[in-house]
């Protein structure tokens, strides 16, 4: 895991909470926009999410909320802040920027170039 500080983490798992939070307004809103959906019928879609919906309003945000989900079990994991493909260190920075950040600058560099569909938002 790379070097936080106590305070750091303490910080970055707010940053975590606090944007996943978001995006889940976001898609309740987006959801709750074109169709009447109850929470528990909110909590089933995200987590499965079914193939006959068209998800391309809230594609982004699940992609987003899959990838913070994936740090918050990094950070009780501790092999948090560290890039998925070079294993250097993301940087406190980047993190506290953009919680959901997976990779290091240069990694996410080369990543959106080998797949451009993958890392680009439809918008
Ligand atoms: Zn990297």
């Amino acid at each position: 895991m790379a070097n936080f500080t106590e305070d750091q983490l303490i910080q970055l798992k707010a940053a975590l909470h606090k944007r996943y939070l978001e995006l889940q307004c976001e898609v309740r809103e987006e959801l709750t926009h074109t169709q009447d959906i109850s929470n528990e019928e909110l909590i089933e879609y995200l987590n499965h999410v079914p193939d006959d919906i068209d998800t391309a309003l809230v594609d982004r945000q699940i992609n987003e909320m899959r990838e913070l989900e994936m740090s918050m079990r990094y950070l009780s994991e501790l092999e948090f802040g560290d890039c998925i493909d070079c294993g250097n260190e993301i940087g406190f920075e980047r993190l506290l920027a953009y919680p959901s950040a997976q990779r290091c600058i240069a990694c996410q560099n080369q990543f959106e170039k080998t797949f451009p569909k993958e890392s680009k938002s439809s918008l």
